[in-house]
C-alpha cells in the first residue's frame, strides 16, 4: 500500500489539472477525490474506472483478481468496439473464495495468469487488484513479476482496489500503470512525421471509425489510441508519436502531460463532437504536426478537407434543421463532453434549456457558460423529481441523457435519446453529427408521442359514454 499511497498522492496533485492548481497548496494534495458512501462504490469505484480506461485494449487478457462480483463491470456494460481481436470481451477473474481470503490469493492468481497465457497466448495480461486481495495483503506486483518471468510475457499490475476512491481516480491510476509498465517498452516498425496519439477515446459504438477516414485522407496515422480499439504493441510504441490529442480531459490528463514531459509529445484538448469542434480539432492536429516538422502543405490540405466535409454535413442536415429549429432540449451527458454537445445542438438551431455539468472541468463550464449564456441552466445534480417537473412544465421537446434517466423522460411522455456510453449509434465527426441530428429528428417525429399524450379512453367522459353504449 505504501507504493499505491504515494501513487494516489501524485495522481491527486495533478499539475495538468486546472481545477487542482486553482486550489490553495494545502488543499491540492487532496485532489477532487470524494469519500465514497457505503454501498456507493459498486458501479463507480476506482477499479471500475481503471477497467473503463483499459478494457478497450482489445488483444490483451484483462484478469480481475478479486471476488467474482467485481467483474460485474464487464465489457457489455460499455460499447467499446474492436476492429480485430475480441479477447478483451472475455471475462477473466480469479473469483476469490473464503479459502483464498484465509490463505491468501497469490498462488491462485499466479496459476490463473499461467492458464490464460497457455490457452489464449495474448501479447500481455493486465491484472486488476480489487478490494479484497488488497485488504488481505496480496502482493500484486511480486506475483505479476514472477508470472511475467515464467510466461515470457508482460504481466501488468494495475493496483486499483475500489476503496481508494472514485472512478476518475481509477482512470488516472490505470494511466499510471500504462506509463510505468507499457508506454516506451517497444519500438514501431516505421515512424512518420504524421504519427499521432489519441488519448482518452474509447471507440464507443465505433466512433473512432468516423474520424479515421478523415485522418487517413490527410495522411495522419493514429500511432496509438489510448485506448479505444488499441493493440498492446501500439500503446507500447506510443512514445514515438509527434503530437497528441486528448479527448476526455478528466480521465487521462496525467498520461498526456507525462508523455509531453518524458517524450516531448505536445498535446491539446479537443473534441470530435459537433461540426465546429471536429474542424477545430483537425486544424489543431495539423498545426501541431507542422510545428513538429511535417510539411506545411498539410495545413492547406486540412483546410480543403474541412471545407468540403462541413459543406457536405450542412447539406445533409438541412432537411432536418427546419423541423428542429427552436426545439427545446434538456441535456444530461455523462462521459460525452457537455460543451461539445451543447455547441453541436446549437449548430442545428435547437435551444438548450439546461445541461449537466457534474463531470465538467472549470474550463468545460466556462465554455458552456459562453455558449448558453446562463449559469442557472447548468446543473451539478438534478433529482429525478425536479427533472420530471422541468420536463412537464418547461415545454421540453426532447431529453438527451444516459439510460439511468430515460424513465423520467418516458414517464413525462417526452422523447428521449441515449447519448451516453451505452448508446448504439456513433456520433463523432461530421457523419456523427449528421447521425445525431437525424436520430433527434426521428425521436421527435415518432408518432408514438402523439398517441401516448392523448387521454386514455377511460379518462375521457365522452369516450366513456361511447364505451357504455357499446357494452349496452
Ligand atoms: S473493487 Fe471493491 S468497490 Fe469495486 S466492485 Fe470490487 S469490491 Fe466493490
Amino acid at each position: 500500500m505504501g507504493t499505491l499511497g504515494s501513487k494516489i498522492q501524485q495522481v491527486l496533485n495533478e499539475p495538468g489539472c486546472s481545477t487542482n492548481q486553482a486550489k490553495p497548496s494545502t488543499e491540492r494534495r487532496k485532489g477532487c477525490n470524494k469519500l465514497l458512501a457505503p454501498g456507493a462504490a459498486a458501479g463507480g469505484c476506482a477499479f471500475d474506472g481503471a477497467k473503463i480506461a483499459l478494457q478497450p485494449i482489445t488483444d490483451v487478457a484483462h484478469l480481475i483478481h478479486g471476488p467474482i462480483g467485481c467483474e460485474g463491470h464487464s465489457w457489455d456494460a460499455r460499447g467499446s468496439k474492436s476492429s480485430g481481436p475480441l479477447l478483451y470481451r472475455t471475462s477473466f477473474t480469479t473469483a476469490m473464495n473464503e479459502q483464498d481470503i484465509v490463505f491468501g490469493g497469490e498462488k491462485h492468481l499466479y496459476n490463473a495468469i499461467k492458464e490464460i497465457v497457455k490457452k489464449h497466448n495474448p501479447p500481455a495480461v493486465f491484472v486488476y487488484q480489487t478490494c479484497v486481495p488488497a485488504m488481505i495483503g496480496d502482493d500484486l506486483e511480486a506475483v505479476c513479476k514472477a508470472a511475467a518471468k515464467k510466461c515470457g510475457k508482460p504481466v501488468i499490475p494495475i493496483n486499483v482496489p475500489g476503496f481508494v476512491g472514485s472512478k476518475n481516480l481509477g482512470n488516472k491510476l490505470a494511466g499510471e500503470a500504462l506509463l510505468d509498465y507499457v508506454i516506451g517498452t517497444e519500438e514501431p516498425e516505421v515512424t512518420t512525421l504524421y504519427d499521432i496519439n489519441i488519448i482518452g477515446d474509447y471507440n464507443l459504438s465505433g466512433e473512432q471509425w468516423q474520424i479515421k477516414p478523415l485522418l487517413d485522407e490527410l495522411g495522419i496515422r493514429i500511432l496509438a489510441s489510448i485506448s479505444g480499439d488499441a493493440r498492446y504493441h501500439q500503446i507500447a510504441c506510443s512514445h514515438r508519436a509527434r503530437a497528441a490529442m486528448m479527448v476526455c480531459s478528466k480521465a487521462l490528463i496525467n498520461v498526456a502531460r507525462k508523455m509531453e514531459e518524458r517524450y516531448g509529445i505536445p498535446f491539446f484538448e479537443g473534441s470530435f463532437y459537433g461540426i465546429g469542434d471536429t474542424s477545430d480539432s483537425l486544424r489543431q492536429l495539423a498545426q501541431l504536426l507542422v510545428e513538429r516538422g511535417a510539411p506545411t502543405e498539410l495545413l492547406k490540405r486540412t483546410k480543403a478537407l474541412i471545407e468540403r466535409e462541413e459543406a457536405r454535413a450542412w447539406r445533409q442536415i438541412a432537411p432536418c434543421k427546419e423541423r428542429l429549429a427552436s426545439k427545446r432540449v434538456l441535456l444530461f451527458t455523462g462521459g460525452v463532453k457537455s460543451w461539445s454537445v451543447v455547441a453541436a445542438l446549437q449548430e442545428a438551431g435547437m435551444i438548450i434549456t439546461g445541461t449537466s455539468v457534474k463531470k465538467s472541468t472549470p474550463d468545460d463550464k466556462a465554455r458552456i457558460r459562453e455558449l448558453i449564456k446562463n449559469d442557472a441552466h447548468m446543473y451539478d445534480n438534478l433529482k429525478p423529481r425536479e427533472m420530471y417537473r422541468m420536463l412537464k412544465e418547461e415545454r421540453i421537446d426532447i431529453m438527451l441523457s444516459g439510460g439511468r434517466t430515460q424513465f423520467v423522460a418516458l414517464k413525462a411522455k417526452v422523447p428521449w435519446l441515449d447519448i451516453n456510453q451505452e448508446r448504439h449509434h456513433a456520433y463523432a465527426g461530421y457523419v456523427g453529427m449528421v447521425a445525431l441530428i437525424s436520430e433527434i429528428d426521428k425521436a421527435l417525429s415518432n408518432p408514438i408521442w402523439e398517441q401516448v399524450r392523448r387521454p386514455a379512453p377511460w379518462e375521457d367522459a365522452e369516450a366513456e359514454d361511447v364505451l357504455y353504449l357499446h357494452i349496452a
